[in-house]
């Protein structure tokens, strides 16, 4: 597909742009490609498939670096081959390996702020800084070259028509970026349900088309989880989810429960989407407790702003029908009990 019938599909990628990511690219020493924190399926994705091109297309020695490691249940789409550094793991050699790269690429967040332990190294830097993201609001000025839009699927998207570009074609890019990439367009849009545009389809068709195996992704994503995941998945569905007269749904994961079930980080991943299949329910927010604050997911049906709720009342942002952000027991709210309160609270102002 020439360059052209690209930018007609997603207006962001023009061929100055991909000129400006070429030169840099090419003209790069070490390079840093990192993501957001709670990394998700997308983010191991496309930094996954980055690195993969840099390393095996153009022999550059790129690295994985996140603030926070992967949870068991994505693991699986960093390939062993793909060098990474984890921020709550090894802080130093994070912020060393940041601070000695002469390029750095942002992927899946929409500036600094969004990679929490990292931001003070990725202030520190003077390298040149790309950011491939479709999240709302880019912060447009800490970067040298800014690939962004909201009207795609998932980072791991846009990074796939930027990487055949420059690749030349869907076939010359290594097997297992093919297969990141399309791990994280398949998680991001919870297996072709959310965020799905004509180009999208496309990207799946090519990639199922130059062979890369997308049974075998569905299977790593949908059919290898323990059981507990789906007793809990259950129980707080039949007794935990609470509907407001509003309209919208909510749920509370304690640690008490996070106990008793063995619960592990990203094993309820879905869960917060589940309520929006009840008529009635237009918003529905997804609480999980942590050691300092509580977690807070956000899904919304079209008309609805998961991404207004989640800036006016939980610390943070995301995309309009999906986001998330934090509730902080002594500043938000007096404790974690009152978190229930805040969220009915919230929700009656918010959905008036
Ligand atoms: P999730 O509910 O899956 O954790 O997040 C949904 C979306 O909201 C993701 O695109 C994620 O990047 C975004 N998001 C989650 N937490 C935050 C946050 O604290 N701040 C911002 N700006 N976005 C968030
Ligand atoms: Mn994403």
């Amino acid at each position: 597909m020439p360059v052209q019938k690209v930018q007609r599909m997603i207006p962001c990628i023009t061929s100055s742009k991909l000129e400006s990511l070429k030169a840099l690219l090419d003209g790069a020493g070490k390079v840093s490609v990192i993501a957001h924190v709670h990394p998700d399926g997308d983010a191991a994705g496309s930094t996954a498939a980055i690195c993969l091109y840099l390393r095996e297309n153009l022999g550059k020695d790129a690295a994985v670096v996140l603030p926070e490691a992967l949870p068991d249940s994505i693991r699986f789409i960093m390939p062993g081959s793909v060098p990474c550094l984890f921020a709550d793991k090894s802080p130093e050699e994070a912020a060393a390996r940041i601070a000695e790269s002469s390029l750095i690429v942002l992927l899946d967040c929409n500036g600094f702020s969004r990679t929490e332990g990292l931001c003070a190294a990725l202030e520190a830097s003077d390298a040149p800084k790309v950011l491939i993201d479709h999240h709302l609001n880019p912060q447009e000025r800490q970067f040298s070259l800014v690939f962004s839009t909201p009207e795609i699927s998932s980072a791991s998207e846009l990074l796939y028509w930027i990487l055949k570009a420059l690749a030349g074609g869907t076939e010359k890019l290594p097997a297992a970026c093919r297969t990141a990439l399309c791990a994280g367009m398949t998680t991001d849009t919870n297996n072709f349900a959310n965020s799905v545009f004509p180009s999208t389809f496309a990207m799946a068709s090519e990639l199922i088309a130059s062979g890369t195996d997308r049974d075998a992704v569905i299977g790593h994503i949908y059919q290898e989880y323990r059981e507990n995941r789906i007793r809990l998945m259950g129980y707080m569905q039949s007794r935990e989810m609470v509907l407001t007269p509003e309209g919208a749904a909510y749920m509370i994961l304690t640690k008490d429960i996070q106990e008793r079930f063995g619960y592990r980080e990203g094993e309820t991943e879905g869960l917060v989407n589940v309520p929006l299949a009840i008529r009635e329910v237009r918003l529905s927010i997804l609480l999980t407790e942590k050691e300092d604050c509580l977690r807070v997911s956000v899904r919304s049906k079209k008309g609805t702003s998961a991404q207004q709720l989640a800036v006016r009342y939980f610390n943070g942002g995301g995309h309009e029908n999906a986001a998330g952000g934090k509730l902080v027991p002594g500043q938000d709210i007096p404790e974690v009990k009152d978190a229930r309160r805040y969220v009915e609270s919230a929700l009656k102002e918010f959905l008036a």
